[in-house]
């Protein structure tokens, strides 16, 4: 039977939905791949009464509890004090604490109040943990079998005690006897129905199962193996990554967190193949993406934002004759724009893309999420149009998303 735990998130900005909680989602992921059962998540405001109650009974279901936010300085931070009073343990001052926060302050110039050494408080059954990133230091409580750790809010503070002060402290507790690993293959050019249709009969397996998700643009399918260590975890994984490349092929673009934009950069650097862009309604959103890669510029000389028809005449040399008889968003258009950039920067590939994002200025012909997307090759130019649906932004985003594995895939094919 492996550990349970209740995750405990604290904040009444949370509550109020003006906070996000990535914080919880990131330690769920952390603690299944410990081999903890997530048996809980609570979200609870910075009211002392109610936070006590909440880890109560967190305490009452499971051997560890671990709690988000309300460790700063301040009057509406009560965390500390709420495990206290639920575990029945008591907070000392630790003076090295104090010493070191007052160290931090004077190397400010800033004299600290005396809230500010409310985070010097440790739990007389338990310690300190570090935060290298923020005054507030983490709890760590152990206490009648139970264990408890209590971490800031700022993610910039939270993900680092997670990996470096939690996952020992768990990992000692369960020794190698679980584990639950996952791998996400990521697919783009195939639907989540039809993915889910060509993978159906893995997706009936328990261990590992395989589960799709839809995301803009793309689909990830999520492998997750349970096993008493990673290695055997890894092997069920990899024998049915084996089977789902297989069927897949070429749409599984890339593993785990690797972006389309970066296994684009990579693939167009391992091949030298250069490209430049001239981006209509995207407005640099492809050029964005590209550049969001360290070592783009080996393959990305630049690219040109041509929203105007003028730009689009003086800068790609569009036909002025030619756009004024087929519109701006055209098959010929995007043509022009991959074949004009192409041949102005010397590139190997040359991508145009225009359309109608909206929300206005489509017509019945020409409706909102048209988009034209064209490649330029040294062979020749290929042209795909594209009816999206969404939101101007998701249209754009498609729209980027599109191009880039257009250029991936004459890339991959033409080896
Ligand atoms: P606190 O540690 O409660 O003082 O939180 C400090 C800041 O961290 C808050 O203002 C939020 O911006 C952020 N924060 C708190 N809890 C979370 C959470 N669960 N997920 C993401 N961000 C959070
Ligand atoms: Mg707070």
């Amino acid at each position: 039977m492996s550990l349970r735990a209740e995750v405990v998130s604290v904040g009444t900005e949370l509550l109020l939905g003006q906070t996000v909680d990535t914080n919880a989602a990131y330690l769920a992921k952390s603690l299944s791949s410990l081999g903890i059962t997530v048996y809980r998540r609570t979200t609870v405001g910075d009211n002392l009464p109610r936070l006590v109650t909440a880890l109560k009974a967190a305490f009452a279901e499971n051997d560890i509890v671990i709690t988000i936010g309300g460790l700063g300085p301040t009057m509406d931070d009560l965390t500390r004090d709420g495990i206290a009073e639920a575990l029945g343990d008591t907070l000392e001052r630790d003076e090295e604490i104090v010493a070191n926060l007052t160290q931090f302050f004077l190397a400010r110039g800033v004299t600290p109040t005396e809230n500010n050494f409310r985070q010097a408080y440790v739990p007389r059954h338990g310690r300190a943990l570090k935060n290298p990133h923020g005054t507030a230091p983490g709890l760590y409580f152990h206490k009648d079998g139970k264990v408890a750790f209590a971490l800031p809010g700022p993610p910039n503070e939270f993900i680092p005690m997670v990996e470096n002060e939690v996952a020992p402290i768990i990992h000692a507790m369960t020794g190698d006897t679980a584990t639950i690993q996952s791998r996400v293959l990521r697919i783009i050019g195939m639907g989540e129905s039809l993915v889910e249709d060509t993978v159906k009969d893995l997706m009936l397996s328990t261990n590992p199962t395989v589960a799709p998700y839809a995301k803009v643009g793309e689909v990830h399918l999520r492998v997750t193996a349970k096993a008493a260590t990673k290695s055997e975890a890894d092997d069920l994984i990899n024998a049915r990554v084996e089977e789902l490349k297989q069927r897949l092929g070429e749409v599984i673009y890339a593993e785990n967190d690797e972006t389309l934009e970066r296994a684009v950069v990579s693939l167009l650097r391992a091949k030298m193949v250069s490209i430049s862009t001239a981006e209509s309604c995207t407005g640099g959103l492809l050029a964005q993406r590209i550049t969001d890669v360290p070592g783009s510029s080996e393959i990305f000389p630049g690219g040109i934002i041509c929203y105007s028809n003028e730009t689009k005449i003086r800068l790609l040399g569009v036909d002025p004759n030619q756009l004024e008889r087929t519109g701006a968003v055209s098959e010929e258009t995007a043509v022009a724009l991959a074949e004009g950039v192409r041949k102005s920067f010397h590139t190997t590939l040359g991508v145009g893309i225009t359309g109608i994002a909206g929300p206005g200025g489509g017509t019945e012909a020409k409706p909102v999420g048209l988009v034209y997307i064209a490649l330029s090759t040294p062979e020749t130019t290929l042209c795909e149009r594209c009816l999206f649906i969404g939101s101007r932004s998701i249209v754009r985003t498609r729209s980027s998303q599109t191009a880039l594995n257009i250029m991936r895939l004459q890339v991959l094919r033409s080896q």
